[in-house]
């Protein structure tokens, strides 16, 4: 099957098993996994922290970031469609009294800092406390502008923010913008990065920030119930990962871009890609036909649960050759 529904859907390759297979082990509640200890030090070096936390997925990195960034009746800043407004449960409410402030995504992916400004409440005992800007990038797969990046930096230190990125694919926008990964994290206090997409691991997660408040995320872990044991197979590849899958994030934005190219040529398919899109293409197409599109995909080997909305996602099990394949069965579908 090729299966373009999402990045997360990428298998460890025989390369990466060998690697968790050799990882020496430890428990790592007491801080005795020499390879969960390896990755949390090395993820933090390339990301220009001080450290690192190596979690299960990107909404537990998320989640700790805000139990620790925020208390009870604090706000948290984030975009109306942000995964960490609309896709992580509630969490924050629900296990931290954390409140959400969603704001409109602009069409480019971001916050507009002034609309931000706005919703920043004042110090009085009507209001929750406004601590934490968080921003998503990429967004939607789109790679958000540099410059933007250094004003949200600036624009958090005047208003006195904390800040958050759930950088879940900023390997892709740091791919995108060719910058190295660390010019976008020293934007913000805090990073959360997904191992499990694009990268091509198994499972997890790193987030990163400063000593003590790794310190501090690492309480709120085990109070998840988010403490594991042995998971240096795991966290073998995580490095695997962070080690060799980075280079090659581009073959996945080129063929994204082929794909988007081609399908803009047919008719009936409205696609939504611009220079900032990554590894995401998404397309509108008559509600009318989407089932039969289904059923004809999946005859011709390809998943794509396509709906009037549908997002095709590229990734490191998806070739080349599987890019051809797909544009020619939608050219073939969209013929008869
Ligand atoms: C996938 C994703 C996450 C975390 O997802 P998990 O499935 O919990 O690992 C967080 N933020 C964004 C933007 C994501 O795309």
């Amino acid at each position: 099957m090729i299966d373009l529904r999402s990045d997360t859907l990428t298998k460890p390759s025989d390369e990466m098993k060998k690697a968790m297979f050799q990882a020496e082990v430890g428990d790592d509640v007491y801080g005795e996994d020499p390879t969960v200890n390896k990755l949390e030090i090395f993820a933090a070096e390339i990301m220009g922290k001080e450290n690192a936390l190596f979690v299960a997925s990107g909404t537990q990195s998320n989640l700790l970031a805000l139990l620790t960034h925020c208390g009870r009746g604090d706000e948290y800043i984030a975009g109306q469609h942000a995964h960490m407004y609309k896709y992580e449960g509630g969490g924050a409410a629900a296990l931290g009294g954390i409140q959400p402030q969603p704001i409109d995504f602009e069409d480019n992916s971001t916050l507009d800092l002034e609309k931000v400004r706005s919703y920043i409440k004042k110090d009085d005992y009507h209001f929750a406390r406004t601590k934490l800007l968080c921003i998503e990038n990429t967004q939607s797969g789109k790679a958000l502008p540099m410059s933007y990046l250094k004003d949200v930096k600036l624009f958090a230190a005047t208003n006195k923010l904390n800040t958050h990125l759930d950088g879940a694919r900023a390997f892709n926008a740091a791919a995108k913008l060719n910058v190295d990964i660390t010019a976008i994290t020293n934007n913000f206090e805090t990073v959360s990065i997904c191992l499990s997409k694009g990268l091509g691991a198994p499972v997890g997660s790193v987030l990163c920030g400063s000593k003590d408040f790794i310190k501090e995320a690492r309480r709120w872990r085990k109070v998840l119930g988010g403490g594991m044991r042995q998971a240096g197979s795991l966290a073998a590849a995580c490095i695997y990962a962070l080690t060799n899958n980075i280079h090659r994030l581009n073959e996945d934005h080129d063929n994204a871009q082929l794909l988007a190219t081609e399908l803009q040529k047919i008719d009936d398919i409205n696609v939504e890609y611009n220079s900032q899109q990554t590894n995401m293409v998404f397309i509108h197409i008559d509600p009318k036909i989407v089932d039969s599109l289904n059923t004809f995909m999946i005859s011709e080997g390809i998943m794509i649960s396509a709906e009037p909305y549908t997002r095709l996602v590229t990734h490191l099990n998806i070739s080349h050759d599987d890019i051809l394949k797909l544009i020619d069965a939608f050219q073939r579908f969209f013929k008869r």
